[in-house]
């Protein structure tokens, strides 16, 4: 049996005792569904069902090696695009390990340029250095730090739109991917009709794009006299406490090399360093607004940009802004790791452990042949690293290699 085969087998066995597992996501009747077949990676699109029994049998029947759903309501779900009658769409999240920057990803992330050849290592540009090109081919881990950090992105978002944006928690719904990241999503009749435009406004909002700093008061007093507020701010909502408990946070857990960063002169950095103690009193006072005793203009100015860069969220914006998006369906497996996509509630996302609650295949062991692997810990178990090896392994791990094309089936 071919390695394709054997993992559609395993994807076959599973939605036959779990495709009850799959819920109707609301008004089901008015959502577009789509599948992604094993077979000649062919995707069928435009599909609706009356009821969630419908669908699991659908799913039961085909397969699919990825199965989604619309975030849009239409009116004839299953006609072309221009025929659907769009009714409104959810609002919609996604962080991706791929859109954050991390040391480990210099090492377990690769790319390479598909018009021109070039490769490189880390997060995959947006345009090939060599030739411009935007296609790429990648090679991408959902490794446990990357997992980690995407969660963290998670926090920032869901805070942000309770906080500031001021949904319940109850509207607000998260998920794991599956693979690299997590969703958040966002059912409410006031989102419901937004055009890409105003969805375009809350990214550029969640991402702090086009964020000016002085129009926040820094360097300047006139936003004490202006506002009539005055203070430090780490309590404001919305961006201005933002920057505020961001400046602080930065300044305080600074060393040498995190301002030189920065792009701060050595003089500036030994300035800052020497008179840190005194200029975080006056923060916890009166918020980082004004230069003061040993801190120029310009290193406010830096300190604050790397305070938006900490405190807004990383998510792919394409998602957001597309009314028309086709997102995961919860409880299905992903055929890039044959791990699930799990709901949970935000009161749980601390203690979500994605290695351990998105694990599908409990039973039964198979060997393969691993290419290349990282170690990599599944439930409480460690594997790998793996190279150039035959090795024997729990159904879990061998399906997620197999799926990650970094290990073949052994007859
Ligand atoms: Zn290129
Ligand atoms: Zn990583």
């Amino acid at each position: 049996m071919d390695t394709k085969s054997f993992i559609q087998k395993r994807f076959s066995e599973f939605y036959r005792e779990k495709a009850s597992d799959i819920e109707a996501p609301r008004l089901i009747e008015q959502r577009e569904f789509g599948f992604l077949l094993f077979k000649g990676n062919v995707m069928v699109r435009h599909k609706s069902f009356g009821t969630v029994e419908a669908l699991r049998s659908f799913v039961k029947q085909i397969v699919p090696a990825h199965a989604y759903y619309s975030t849009a309501y239409y009116e004839a779900p299953e006609e072309k695009m221009e025929n659907k009658g769009w009714l409104g769409a959810d609002l919609y999240f996604d962080i991706d390990a791929d859109h954050i920057p991390t040391e480990c990803g210099k090492i377990h992330d690769r790319w390479k340029c598909k018009t021109c050849g070039f490769t490189g290592k880390g997060v995959t540009p947006e345009t090939c250095p060599m030739c411009g090109g935007k296609t790429f081919e990648n090679k991408t881990w959902p490794c446990e730090v990357c997992l980690e950090s995407a969660k963290s992105e998670m926090v920032k978002l869901v805070d942000i739109l309770v906080e500031e944006f001021g949904f319940s928690p109850d509207e607000v719904e998260v998920s794991f991917s599956g693979h690299r990241g997590y969703h958040v999503h966002v059912e409410n009749e006031v989102v419901k009709e937004l055009d890409s435009v105003a969805r375009k406004e809350i990214v550029d909002y969640i991402t702090g794009v086009g964020l000016e700093a002085a129009l926040h008061g820094v360097g300047t007093r006139s936003h004490v006299t202006s506002s009539g507020s005055s203070g430090r701010g780490f309590d404001n909502i919305g961006w201005r406490g933002r920057i505020s408990r961001g400046a602080y946070k930065v300044l305080s857990a600074a060393t040498e090399e995190d301002l030189k960063n920065l792009g701060l002169k050595e003089k500036a950095v030994e300035k800052i360093l020497s008179n840190k103690e005194l200029i975080l009193k006056t923060w916890e006072r009166s918020g980082p607004w004004q230069p003061i005793g040993g801190l120029s203009k310009d290193a406010l100015q830096a300190i604050i940009n790397r305070a938006v860069q900490n405190e807004s969220a990383k998510i792919d914006t394409v998602v957001t802004t597309d009314i028309h998006r086709l997102i995961r369906l919860p409880n299905s497996l992903h055929g890039k790791t044959g791990w699930l996509k799990v709901v949970f509630p935000t009161s749980e996302i601390e203690r979500f452990d994605p290695l351990k609650n998105a694990v599908a295949f409990k039973k039964g062991e198979a060997k393969v042949y691993v290419d290349e692997a990282p170690r990599f810990r599944l439930g409480e178990e460690l594997f790998g690293p793996f190279k150039h090896e035959k090795v024997e392994l729990p159904m879990a791990a061998a399906v997620f290699l197999l799926c990650k094309g970094a290990a073949e089936l052994v007859e």
